[in-house]
Formats: C-alpha cells, sequence, structure tokens
C-alpha cells in the first residue's frame, strides 16, 4: 500500500544552523502521528516542510507515492491535499466563524447550498452550532480552536497538520479537548501529522508517537512502547523521568550509588549493554516507594528481614529528606542519596528534613544510558 506520506533523508539548515539533520518517517492513510519534542527540535520546520511553507535542502517529500518536495521541485501548497491548524488559529477576525469554515470551500467554487450543508455538518460535530454569526473575538479559546479545526475538515483534506493545537488554551480544557480531538479523528479516519512539547496531549492523540531531539528522530513506537522503554537519555526525561543519577558500574549487569547496588533496563542500543564506566540512571518520581527506617527495639528482628534477600535483588536506594512540597494528591520531597545526588520522589505524607529510609524502585523502571549521550 502506498504511504499518504514519505519524508526520506529530509534536512533543511537556515543559514548556518542545521534545523533538521536527516529524518526518515512514513504515514499510513488513517494514521495519527504525534511528533513529540522540546522547543526548538525542529517541529514546526518540519510540518511546513510537508505542507510546502518551505523547502527541503536535502532529501524528498512524497505525497501518496508522488514526488512532493525536493532540492529543486516544490509542489504548491494548495495543491497537496494538505490543511494546517496552527497553535494561534489563525482565524480571520472579520470573518463570522461561518466565513470562517466556508472559506476553503469558497475558494474551491462549491456551490451555495453545499456550502451551507457542509459548514452545519461541522458546527454540528465540532459543537459549535448557535455561534455561526459570532467574530473570533467573542468566543473562547477553546471554541476558536475548535473552529480552526473544522476550517481544515472543510475541504477535506488527506492529510491534516496539527501544530502545538491546544497550547493556547487552560490546562483543563486542554485535556477535555485532546481526547475529544483524538475521537474525532479517529471517527472521521483522518490522517493526522501532529506536532506537541506535551507528552500527555502526544499519547492522547498518537497511533505511533516520534520523539525527536535537535532535528532527528530518537524513537519511534506506539506512545505505551516509548513511555516504558525510552530510547534515550533526553527521551526519558522529557517522558517524565526527572531523576537522573550519575553510577558506576556495568550497564547491562547492575551499578551502583555509593553503597546501594541497582539493576536496571538499558532500552538502548543492546550491542553497547556491557559498557563498563560511568552511566546515567533514569527514572519517575511516581516510581520510587519510600520506606523510613524503622528503630527496631529487638536487633534480630532487625538482622533476620536484612538477611532475607540481597540489597542487590531488593533494589533499594538509601537516601535521607531535604524538603517536602504538599502537591494536592500527595508530597513531593527532595532528598539526597548517601553520595549527594539531589532526587525527588512522590510519598503519601509529609517527611521531615533530616529523614532517612529507602526508596525501592523496580528493575524495570530504572533506566540506564551511558554518560557519554548528550542529554
Ligand atoms: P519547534 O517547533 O520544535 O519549537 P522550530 O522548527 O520552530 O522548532 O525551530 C527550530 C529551530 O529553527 C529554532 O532554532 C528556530 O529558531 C529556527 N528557525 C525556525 N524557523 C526559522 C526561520 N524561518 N528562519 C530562521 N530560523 C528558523
Ligand atoms: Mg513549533
Amino acid at each position: 500500500m502506498t504511504a499518504m506520506l514519505e519524508i526520506k533523508q529530509v534536512g533543511k539548515s537556515y543559514g548556518k544552523q542545521e534545523v533538521l539533520g536527516s529524518v526518515d518517517l512514513s504515514v499510513q492513510a488513517g494514521e495519527i502521528i504525534s511528533v513529540l519534542g522540546p522547543s526548538g527540535c525542529g517541529k514546526s520546520t518540519l510540518l511546513q516542510l510537508i505542507a510546502g511553507l518551505q523547502q527541503p535542502d536535502r532529501g524528498e517529500i512524497l505525497l501518496r507515492g508522488k514526488l512532493a518536495a525536493s532540492r529543486s521541485a516544490m509542489l504548491a501548497p494548495e495543491k497537496r491535499g494538505i490543511n494546517m491548524v496552527f497553535q494561534d488559529y489563525a482565524l480571520w477576525p472579520h470573518m463570522t466563524v461561518f466565513e470562517n469554515i466556508a472559506y476553503g470551500m469558497r475558494r474551491s467554487r462549491q456551490d451555495q447550498a453545499g456550502i451551507k450543508a457542509s459548514v452545519a455538518e461541522l458546527a454540528a460535530l465540532l459543537r459549535l452550532e448557535g455561534l455561526e454569526q459570532r467574530l473570533p473575538p467573542q468566543l473562547s479559546g477553546g471554541q476558536q480552536q475548535r473552529v480552526a479545526i473544522a476550517r481544515a475538515l472543510a475541504t477535506k483534506p488527506d492529510l491534516m497538520l496539527l501544530d502545538e493545537p491546544l497550547s493556547n488554551l487552560d490546562m483543563q480544557l486542554r485535556v477535555e479537548m485532546r481526547t475529544e480531538m483524538a475521537y474525532l479523528f479517529k471517527k472521521l479516519g483522518t490522517t493526522v501529522f501532529h506536532v506537541t512539547h506535551d507528552p500527555e496531549e502526544a499519547f492522547s492523540m498518537a497511533d505511533r508517537l516520534v520523539i525527536m531531539r535537535e532535528g532527528a528522530i530518537d524513537q519511534i513506537g506506539t506512545p505505551q512502547e516509548c513511555w516504558r522503554r525510552p530510547a534515550s537519555a533526553s527521551a526519558a526525561k522529557l517522558l517524565g523521568a526527572g531523576n537522573r543519577l550519575e553510577v558506576m558500574g556495568r550497564i547491562g549487569g547492575g551499578v551502583s550509588v555509593g553503597e546501594a547496588k541497582l539493576a536496571g533496563v538499558w532500552p538502548g542500543q543492546l550491542a553497547a549493554s556491557n559498557a563498563e564506566g560511568p552511566a546515567q540512571l533514569l527514572f519517575r518520581p511516581d516510581a520510587a516507594d519510600f520506606q523510613p527506617h524503622v528503630v527496631c527495639t529487638s536487633g534480630e528482628a532487625a538482622e533476620s528481614a536484612a538477611s532475607l534477600e540481597p540489597a542487590w535483588e531488593r533494589n533499594r536506594l538509601p537516601v535521607h529528606v531535604v524538603h517536602s512540597v504538599f502537591e494536592g494528591k500527595g508530597w513531593r520531597v527532595l532528598a539526597r542519596t548517601s553520595d549527594g545526588q539531589p532526587l525527588t520522589f512522590l510519598h503519601h505524607r509529609p517527611l521531615a528534613a533530616g529523614d532517612e529510609g529507602l526508596l525501592t524502585i523496580s528493575p524495570t523502571d530504572l533506566y540506564l544510558y551511558p554518560i557519554l549521550e548528550a542529554n
């Protein structure tokens, strides 16, 4: 089957700055792709290349198997069967909701009755009924965003490009809208290429997630795969593994942090999994379970508990508490390892500065990467 979109070794520079190195990616019809990456990694540039608003310096972009862009070829944006929703919606402020949605259909000279019927259908689909005669400034952010989607859907594009479509909305509306959007596009069978810096937005939309860093793709997989096995330290950090400890040891075997020995997974290339030396260990604050040191009146009980399993298998990391902050659902605790490295974890009650205990972290939640890798 011909892919809807193929990006082949595409590169782009602005002046001396290389913004995209060599990007390879293909998108099937009906698929929703979310590109996730920090600000400045080249997401919008990639969208503009697909839309035809920029021309690649290297490589090729194919739409439905046909060349749309290369260094020497450039299909006009309006001939690509693509529509785009921008971060700021880019609605025409002097046109009503009706006129905004009808704009593309008018340009393609559809008849008046057909346009009216289509706008009514889209207004119903996007819950904009009754707002057709309003101007964009008279709408809430969420409504404006839905008008932008309706307008983009109106010309029945083969491919929808979404550039941070929810980042101008407040948090609660963002959560609502991303769920609605994912449902809508799946129901319509729209092929979507969506870019965002927000992991939760990417997860809720994506069939396949593409993690980008500095103009290159770090990982492609289902959201679940990427979440469980981030391919690089920077992907792990992007996906919530905010704790980073520098450790020594064998990545494929186990590592040490101060006195503690820990086993973890190394989700990157297996060839280097036995690499010796300094490594970085990343984990999410909610993956660590804290237990305070129990002062045993009977030293015997403490000893027998400790001898049950070697420290290695228990995957326990001694920490001392620095500070706790209330976060609603629980407390976020700032602590340090015995060799002085800072980390945070979540706990169900506040802990006091100076409290000591053990953090238990499952080996499958500890991600190890060679330290040579840039963050
Ligand atoms: P993202 O959307 O991931 O935040 P962008 O693609 O907007 O990233 O930008 C990537 C890099 O390219 C940034 O350093 C940005 O400053 C630069 N850049 C983007 N567009 C242009 C342009 N038209 N001219 C010059 N530099 C640009
Ligand atoms: Mg951008």
